[in-house]
């Protein structure tokens, strides 16, 4: 009986150390993957909340804090945080500076899209999506990659835990793997399906589904569209498209136009965890789009 208490009590307790690492995560996306590797053995803060305008942050004195005092810092890369730049220099603490020795970047093994878009410098505004399009965590397989960089960056401060970390990992990709199956079931009816995107979040999404993402409205990544642009959309839309894809953060004026001229659905898809309160992980974040979509696009033929 003690035995068996002892091996239940063990089993509770926290893994080997108990020391628990402080994360910071640049968005609610890596802050679930975060999670979903480190367990209990990692407290994690995000300083980007769910909604926000694609890629504008403004931190707060407590978050700044919490970074100081954080193990590790861990971001989406490209220019997907323009505002890191400033954070970092308020920070001053070289740990955190690009490749410096809490600074990981989960884009590193990330096989990107768009990366042949030419370059351009940021002095025309933030997040032009430069070195590739950014938005890479919305293709579940991507999970893979990424908590794979996430997992080294633990172990690399946490040797101990590397086994609590791996297992934490396996049993996560065992769900996504099961969700894949249901999200690739689902979207089958619908493969080829032709839709416009207001910004350009979902190409690794779409890619993964079957979807074909023919134009965006903004026509370049965080730029407005001119009457001009809206209007060679919407004629272009007539063709074919009857889907326009959304934010919880887009100009709902602007995308009721596009609807309204060009006959479009509007569909509203959440881009990072805890962005509607269905998509509470990274899990449910696809059950959600996925099922909105397809209701969507059932509905449109
Ligand atoms: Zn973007």
């Amino acid at each position: 009986m003690l035995g068996a208490l002892a091996l239940a009590l063990l089993a509770a307790a926290p893994a080997q150390g108990g020391g628990v690492l402080d994360v910071v995560a640049t968005s609610t996306d890596l802050k679930a993957l975060v999670e979903a590797v480190g367990g209990d053995r990692v407290r994690v803060e995000s300083l980007a909340p769910a909604l926000h305008e694609p890629h504008a942050v403004d931190l707060k004195p407590g978050q700044l804090a919490r970074l100081k005092s954080a193990a590790l810092l861990v971001r989406v890369g490209l220019d997907h945080e323009p505002w890191l730049a400033r954070v970092r220099a308020t920070v001053n603490d070289p740990r955190f500076a690009p490749g410096g020795a809490a600074d990981l970047d989960v884009s590193r093994n990330i096989d990107l899209l768009q990366s042949e878009t030419p370059r351009v410098t940021s002095d025309r505004g933030p997040h032009v999506h430069g070195f590739g399009n950014p938005h890479y965590w919305l293709d579940p397989v991507n999970a893979r990659p990424i908590t794979q960089t996430i997992l080294d960056g633990l172990a690399r401060l946490a040797p101990d835990a590397r086994g609590v970390f791996d297992r934490n990992r396996v049993r996560f990709l065992e769900r996504l793997d099961a969700g894949l199956k249901r999200w690739t079931d689902t979207m089958a009816p619908y493969r080829g399906a032709r839709v416009v995107a207001f910004h350009d979040s979902w190409p690794y999404f779409a890619r993964r589904f079957g979807l074909v993402v023919v134009a965006t409205v903004e026509p370049v990544p965080g730029v407005p569209p001119t009457p001009a642009s809206l209007a060679a959309l919407t004629a272009g839309m007539k063709a074919g498209v009857r889907i326009l894809i959304v934010e919880p953060s887009t100009s709902r004026a602007v995308a009721e136009r596009v609807a309204a001229s060009s006959g479009a659905r509007v569909v509203t898809l959440v881009p990072s965890v805890g962005g509607d309160a269905e998509a509470r992980d990274y899990l449910t974040l696809f059950d959600v789009n996925v099922r909105r979509l397809a209701e969507a696009l059932g509905g449109a033929r």
